[in-house]
């Protein structure tokens, strides 16, 4: 039994990945920080529901305990949940709206590996999925004209960016720590989701691919990359 655990697959790019890794026979826990919404959509997809806020270390931890109970281990972790966090310009942005945003999209990531980590280790070919973004990226944001192609929506976002900039940095330094699990980031590109108020220019089925094949990868694929669509994406 594939054992899969993706935070925030309520709704979104989370929930587009479950129903996907379902059809190709995982066992799907649905992670959803409000119980009822969890419920709804493991009912849907025909997933287990798992109550996981990720700002909440004992959330997190009891998430963990109900999966060792229930399944004894976990082949593959999809960290997906994360907030878009204030769109005001770089300058106006305080500390604190900073730290909120890296609470789920850093902070999150850091806690959920952590606790699950003892579940990943008794796997047979685990795997770490951080859903990052190309807006996380320092080439991209570096030269944003050069990227005009792969990324129409660049923004700068200071929190947002900064945010998965970091969890990029987490997948690769996770990837040299523990080299028995494959780590892999990924960019599902502009998609519409609640995230950017359906602004996004993908579907959840695009956006979810890659997630999807990196999920999927096997124990042969390279471990620390950053992977969208079309392939790797600059750091
Ligand atoms: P979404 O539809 O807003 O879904 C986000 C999910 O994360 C929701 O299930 C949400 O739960 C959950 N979540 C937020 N904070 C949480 C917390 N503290 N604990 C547990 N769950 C929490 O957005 P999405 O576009 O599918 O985003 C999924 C991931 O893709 C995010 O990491 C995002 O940064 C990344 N991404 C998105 C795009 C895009 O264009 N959409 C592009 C690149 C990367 P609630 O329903 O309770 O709010």
């Amino acid at each position: 039994m594939t054992v899969t655990v993706i935070t925030g697959a309520n709704k979104g790019l989370g929930f587009e990945t479950a129903r996907r890794l379902i059809e190709q026979g995982h066992t799907v826990y649905v992670g959803a920080r409000d119980a009822r919404r969890g419920e709804e959509a493991a009912r849907a997809l025909g997933a287990r529901p798992l109550l996981i806020d990720i700002t909440d270390d004992q959330s997190v931890t009891a998430a963990a305990e109900a999966v060792r109970a229930e399944a004894g281990h976990v082949d593959v972790l999809i960290n997906n949940a994360g907030i878009a966090g204030p769109a005001s310009p770089t300058g106006e942005l305080t500390a604190a709206d900073l730290q909120q945003v890296y609470d789920t999209n850093v902070f999150g990531a850091v806690r959920t590996v952590r606790a699950f980590l003892p579940l990943l280790e008794v796997a047979n070919s685990p795997a770490i999925v951080n859903v990052s973004s190309g807006l996380g990226s320092l080439a991209i944001n570096a030269d944003p004209a050069a990227y005009t192609a792969i990324l129409p929506a660049w923004a700068p976002l200071l929190a947002y960016n900064s945010s998965k900039a970091a969890l990029n940095m987490l997948t690769v330094l996770y990837a040299q720590k523990y080299t028995q699990i494959r780590l892999t980031a990924v960019d599902p590109g502009f998609t519409a989701t609640d995230l950017n108020g359906h602004q996004g220019t993908q579907s959840v089925e695009e956006g979810a691919a890659v997630i999807t094949a990196a999920a999927t990868a096997g124990p042969d694929a390279p471990t620390g990359t950053f992977l969208g669509a079309s392939g790797p994406v600059p750091w």
